[in-house]
């Protein structure tokens, strides 16, 4: 079922879901499905799962020399996307990015989602290979979110690259775009946040699912100033319990994000990172309870394949 549908079939039920991460590459998807067996039982409407492009290394030669490599880490997307709904029959929702595909390989993966029966895909940029520093399109690929909504879109038109295809099939996809509370970090001011939101939207996106926040304000904030740009689609809060105190410095930096003070104190007063994964969950769980007393259509956790404080938060709520 496409994931638009689950949303407007809630009925103002909020919903569960969650995403996770491919493997490592060598390791077992046994392992995976152990891991998310325990959410099982919130019974989540969708799972996403993430993609991850390549990176390069520089591994060390018998001769002493650097010699650069190309790795992807976790491939597997689409394979994990297809294992779970034949294992769980729960919808998955495979990310796809713009970086690393020409426009030829991103129409034959939604072809291959299509073939095994999958409806939905989160459509992303993707960001930028940790070398380089700053994203840089594939030749002959897209270059923003908006581009790869118009692509997808296309096939959802049976419209392909090639134009010479006599009647070809149409896929239907549900597309969901990245949204950020706090702006993403390109973004020079939030009006041009909400801009490319709302121009994602008229191209095809029919819902939204945030960056993860801690501090509730922030998304009502957002979800407001969306509404007021004309913005309609439902915008599912992303929601990550912090587990570490590395994280207080790591999610700022990486995700561009702020952590209130009072959970940063609450954070550091810690005496060990279980202490703080206790934190972390009651922390999420006032969180959850507030958003869902406001209605949110859905709860979308950011498990990192992790269950363990997930699954006490649904214990709480669902
Ligand atoms: P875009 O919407 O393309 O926006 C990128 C920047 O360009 C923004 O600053 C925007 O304001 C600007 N912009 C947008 N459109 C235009 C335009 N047409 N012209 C000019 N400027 C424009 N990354 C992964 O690699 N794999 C994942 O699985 C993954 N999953 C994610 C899931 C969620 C819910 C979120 C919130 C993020 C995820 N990301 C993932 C990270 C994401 O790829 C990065 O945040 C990336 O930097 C931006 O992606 P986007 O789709 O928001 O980009």
């Amino acid at each position: 079922m496409r994931v638009i549908d689950h949303l407007n079939q809630a009925k103002g039920k909020t919903l569960f879901s969650f995403e996770i991460l491919p493997p490592r590459k060598g390791e077992d998807i046994n392992a995976l499905f152990h891991s998310i067996a325990p959410l099982m039982e919130f019974k989540p409407a969708f799972i996403d799962v993430t993609y991850h492009r390549e990176e390069f290394e520089y591994r060390k030669r018998p001769d002493g020399l650097l010699e650069r490599v190309i790795t992807r880490k976790r491939p597997g997307t689409v394979g994990i996307c297809a294992a779970i709904m034949n294992k769980y029959q729960i919808d998955a929702v495979p990310h796809l990015i713009c970086g690393g595909f020409t426009k030829e390989e991103t129409e034959n993966a939604l072809i291959d989602l299509a073939f095994l029966g999958i409806e939905n895909v989160l459509a992303l940029r993707g960001d930028a290979i940790k070398a380089e520093g700053k994203f840089i399109p594939t030749h002959n690929g897209n270059e923003y979110a908006t581009d790869l909504i118009k692509q997808i879109q296309d096939l959802n038109e049976g419209v392909y690259l090639d134009e010479s295809l006599i009647n070809p099939a149409k896929t239907k996809f549900s597309i969901g775009v990245a949204a950020y509370p706090e702006k993403h970090f390109e973004a020079p001011n939030m009006n041009a946040e909400l801009h490319f939101l709302k121009k994602k939207v008229q191209l095809g996106a029919e819902y939204a699912v945030t960056q993860m926040f801690y501090d509730n304000e922030k998304y009502f904030s957002y979800v407001a100033q969306c509404r007021e740009a004309g913005i309609d689609v439902p915008i599912v809060p992303g929601l990550k319990p912090i587990a570490t105190k590395a994280q207080l410095k790591v999610l700022p930096s990486v995700f561009h994000i702020d952590i209130p003070e009072e959970l940063t104190k609450a954070v550091l007063a810690c005496k060990d990172n279980n202490h703080v994964k206790e934190v972390g969950i009651e922390w999420s769980i006032m969180q959850c309870k507030e958003l869902m007393k406001k209605g949110v259509p859905d709860l979308h956790f950011y498990t990192m394949s992790k269950s363990e404080s997930t699954k006490k938060i649904a214990e709480a709520l669902f």
